[in-house]
């Protein structure tokens, strides 16, 4: 699960490490009383209006913004609010924008040589050693993906050790490693210590800061350090977070976060019966239960030559309900040309699928109003009460005429490749 920088934010505070203060704003007109909120303790005005998205590659498409002005900042709120946000990160047509943080701007160091002093700062699970990681670079910014394709020797990776976590010797160390010198070097682990026991306390799967900065703003914020003229200090000034969601259970105050406008109408409507629904660019939707299944599915439409519309498992023990409701998922798409259902039955019973096959086929309302499903449907049972199954989708062969049985997976992927041509 994802959330927004401002909440994002919002946590790093909790956990001691310094961001400058912010204002979330939904219209406009809000813009001009969040400005001067955020600036009203600054000499010379600078805010930050940004994006509230769960997209990243914000700076580059032109969703965050210095702003010196109520105007500046009106005007830019104005923009964002009425634009559709396309970067990399998001779909082709772009992302609706209706909430925008207004924080106070942070003057970012120069950095001797060129440049500023803006670092790559993240923690996540790596699968292959089986750590947590927390994962620096000198070079951060808005090019990170870049800099770890082109030179992947400028990212530092260090491993975090099972049951003590980071060591605060090692996060001196990357702090060193990254280039900071004197009081900096302290703060900055300071921060690696904090955010790694954030990450580990909330079941985070991801954990950045990008860009950490060493500026000369200190004390935009109730937690920074207390602003001298120019003195130095390190601050967040950009955060994104994942979670399990596997550990939302214990985290009511994460999983509160949550945005459902965030969300495609289909992942939103498939969390809600408790399926697991991946879209993906093909023509063939596929019903399956078991996340093993639902993979060995996808491969088998794949080499007869087909590709799979969605990634849609189940579960072990779905309900007549759920099923119906994963069919209106799949048929929703209107890319999906013809459907999959392979079930083995397990604790799941075979009957209790085919009925839910047989009342989403009774209650499926086309676009042009008829009634039953249009697209072919290929159908392959085995396991628990497979014969009861059967007879039940026999008896209702007429009310669903595009429909054909399966003697095996394989047969099951042939006919559906041949019937979506
Ligand atoms: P992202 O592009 O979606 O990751 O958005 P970021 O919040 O990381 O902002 C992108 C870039 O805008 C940063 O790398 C900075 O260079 C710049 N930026 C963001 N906030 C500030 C700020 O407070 N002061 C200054 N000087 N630059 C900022
Ligand atoms: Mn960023």
């Amino acid at each position: 699960m994802k959330i927004h920088e401002y909440q994002g934010r919002e946590l790093l505070a909790k956990y001691g490490i310094p961001v400058p203060a912010g204002q979330v704003i939904t219209s406009f007109d809000q813009a001009a009383s969040a400005f001067k909120a955020v600036t009203g303790s600054q000499t010379s005005p600078l805010a930050v209006i940004k994006a509230q998205v769960h997209a990243g590659g914000r700076g580059k498409a032109g969703f965050v913004k210095l702003v010196r002005t109520v105007e500046e900042a009106t005007e830019a709120a104005k923009f964002m609010l009425t634009n559709r946000m396309k970067s990399p990160q998001t779909p082709p047509e772009g992302l609706e924008v209706s909430k925008l943080l207004v924080a106070a701007a942070v003057d970012i160091a120069d950095r001797a040589g060129g440049g500023k002093e803006e670092f790559y700062l993240a923690i996540t699970t790596d699968r292959r050693s089986r750590r947590n990681v927390l994962i620096a670079s000198r070079e951060g910014g808005v090019e990170i993906e870049q800099v770890a394709h082109d030179r992947p020797e400028a990212i530092i990776k260090e491993a975090l050790h099972p049951l003590l976590g980071l060591q605060s010797h090692q996060a001196r160390k990357v702090a060193f490693n990254l280039g900071l010198t004197g009081k900096l070097v302290s703060q900055a682990a300071d921060i690696m210590m904090k955010l790694s026991k954030l990450y580990v306390e909330k079941d985070c799967s991801l954990a950045e800061i990008n860009p950490l900065v060493v500026t000369t703003s200190g004390g935009a914020s109730p937690t920074a350090q207390p602003a001298a003229p120019g003195v130095l200090s390190v601050m967040a000034i950009d955060a994104k977070f994942n979670f399990d969601e596997n550990g939302l259970f214990r985290h009511p105050d994460i999983e509160q976060l949550a945005d459902p406008s965030e969300e495609s109408p289909a992942e939103a409507r498939a969390r809600k019966f408790n399926l697991s629904y991946i879209p993906l660019d093909g023509n063939i939707g596929c019903l399956v239960n078991g996340a093993g299944l639902a993979m060995a599915t996808m491969d088998i439409i794949k080499h007869e030559g087909g590709e799979p519309a969605n990634f849609l498992d189940v579960g072990g023990s779905a309900t007549e309900e759920a099923v119906t409701e994963a069919f209106g998922i799949i048929l929703a798409d209107e890319a999906v040309k013809g459907v999959l259902v392979n079930i083995f039955g397990g604790i799941m019973k075979c009957d209790v699928i085919a009925q839910g096959i047989i009342n989403a086929a009774r209650g499926f309302k086309n676009r042009d109003g008829s009634i039953g499903f249009k697209v072919p449907l290929v159908v392959r049972l085995e396991g628990t009460n497979v014969d009861a199954g059967r007879k039940l989708l026999e008896d209702a062969r007429k009310e669903i005429p595009t429909m054909q049985g399966a003697v095996d997976l394989a047969d099951a992927a042939r006919k559906v490749c041949v019937a979506v041509g």
